[in-house]
């Protein structure tokens, strides 16, 4: 099996992939808290991880991705102080919060979808892991490493430092950690500032809530994750996912609360991916440079000057190592869609263009191994991507007839673009037949001649024709209905 070297933020190194059982690779992602449309800050983990999820397998593993929904615990301020995000958003627009979960857990699969981000292993939410979580507090105060204070369950950080490293993961130490700890209502209840929620005492106007052996209320939202993680992949998994902003507390956090309650650190490698940035500045509500997935699929923002593909939105993504940070403007976006269609008219083009017959060249091979030795190290899309276009020079070059390809190159070069460019990369030809416009539009056009057929067959009462026709298409998944107006067609 070809080598995989991955960053680990534990260790601060690149290092060699080796997984506790090759069989069975674990890897956990932390997923959106769903209180309102994925936006781009969800789209970089999403493609990101995606990658790795599609590589790993490529290499031949079997894995287990599991990608949570958050949709309870997660805190305005400091993740744990605050509204709920979700109970907010319910009582603004007066719905139930799980009426929310619901809208935003479907529009951030579409996004994904059209994104062509896989769906992962498994996807568990934070409300449907409530006993899990309560039964993971009672361990850590059995341990000692929490404190019952007025309702609420607190970790207590200073003790844990004493045993452990708090901070092992982010670099932080408790100083500095003193140092950003907001100071906020609630943290009465709390022994020291930095001390985070296990659970929470639900105030009477806190919708969402359940019973527990501390009176009513809700977990805290770094909890989820070490309580998921360890249900589907075991006490210790291999890899976990997410973006810098989850470094610290949410992943220094897991990290406390999986030892204290297991007694390991509970991840052998952790993996972050770095911010997007818009026009340098970092992307926030209140600077107005807050866009949507939805918006950026339709150009509907003052900051856009046109609609960006799923697509092109991908390829942007990958055209930056992911541990970089990612600057989004409309100029580089441009560049992304020219270089995204200028990749896949290749694709096309290799697979009409004439070969002589022979072996594949050395040149050929180098291109290929040169593309899988970038992807396997630390995930390297932009090495990849360069080397992907010296791919294209040659077979632009072959359909100008000004170089020939053999039979080699092109068996090799089309496994190359089966296995990386549509593969691991995820880019689909959107302009291809089975690609979005195109395709919609050639069916709409086959539609208006099949229905012409049968109005005729209907005109001429031949009512077995007309039958066969709807019959055939009900077959093909398309339903047809008569209506005084004519027929109509629906794609089940
Ligand atoms: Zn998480």
């Amino acid at each position: 099996m070809r080598n995989l070297f991955l960053t680990n933020t534990l260790t601060r190194k690149k290092e060699l992939f080796v997984p506790i059982n090759p069989g069975h690779v674990g890897m956990y992602v932390c997923g959106p808290t769903v209180y309102g449309d994925a936006h781009l800050g969800h789209a970089r983990p999403g493609v990101t991880y995606d990658v790795l999820f599609k590589l790993l397998k490529l290499l031949g593993y079997k894995v287990r991705y599991v990608r949570n929904i958050t949709d309870v615990g997660h805190l305005e301020h400091d993740a744990d102080e605050g509204e709920d995000k979700i109970a907010k958003k319910a009582r603004l627009e007066e719905l139930e919060p799980m009426e929310v979960v619901q809208t935003y857990t479907e529009r951030y699969h579409d996004a994904m979808r059209l994104l062509n981000v896989a769906s992962p292993s498994i996807e568990p939410r934070a409300s449907g892991h409530i006993i899990e979580q309560i039964e993971a507090i009672k361990k850590i105060l059995a341990a000692g490493y929490a404190y019952e204070s007025n309702g609420s369950v607190y970790f207590d950080v200073m003790k844990y430092n004493r045993d452990h490293n708090y901070g092992v993961l982010s670099g932080r130490t408790l100083e500095a950690t003193l140092e950003g700890t907001r100071s906020l209502d609630g943290q009465g209840d709390k022994r020291a500032p930095y001390d985070f929620a296990l659970w929470k005492k639900a105030e009477p106007q806190h919708i969402m809530r359940w019973p527990s052996p501390w009176g009513e209320g809700f977990p805290g939202w770094h909890l989820e994750c070490s309580v998921m993680g360890e249900k589907y992949l075991g006490y210790e998994f291999d890899i976990h996912g997410g973006g810098m902003d989850l470094m610290f507390p949410h992943h220094e956090c897991e990290i406390a609360q999986n030892q204290a309650s297991r007694g390991t650190s509970g991840v052998r490698y952790w993996v972050h991916n770095n911010m997007i940035t818009i026009n340098g500045q970092k992307m926030g509500k209140s600077l107005g440079n807050f866009i949507t997935l939805p918006e950026l699929f339709s150009g509907n923002h003052k900051l856009l000057e046109k609609a960006y593909s799923p697509m092109t939105i991908r390829f942007f993504i990958l055209q930056a190592h992911y541990r970089s940070t990612l600057d989004f403007s409309n100029e580089a976006l441009q560049a992304s869609e020219k270089g995204y269609k200028r990749l896949m008219q290749a694709g096309r083009d290799l697979k009409d263009i004439a070969t002589a017959p022979g072996e594949a060249s050395a040149q050929v091979l180098d291109i290929v191994e040169a593309v899988m030795d970038a992807l396997c190290d630390d995930l390297n899309t932009p090495i990849a991507i360069a080397n992907l276009s010296e791919a294209v020079k040659l077979i632009n070059m072959s359909k100008d007839k000004k170089a020939t390809l053999t039979d080699g190159d092109k068996k090799a070069l089309l496994k190359l673009f089966d296995e990386v460019v549509y593969g691991v990369l995820g880019l689909v030809d959107e302009d291809a037949a089975g690609g979005s416009g195109k395709a919609e539009k050639a069916l709409e056009g086959a539609m208006e001649i099949v229905l012409e057929d049968r109005r005729k067959a209907r005109a001429a009462k031949d009512w077995a024709e007309s039958d066969r026709i709807r019959d055939l298409l009900k077959a093909s998944g398309i339903t047809v209905k008569d209506t005084k107006d004519g027929a109509t067609w629906t794609l089940e």
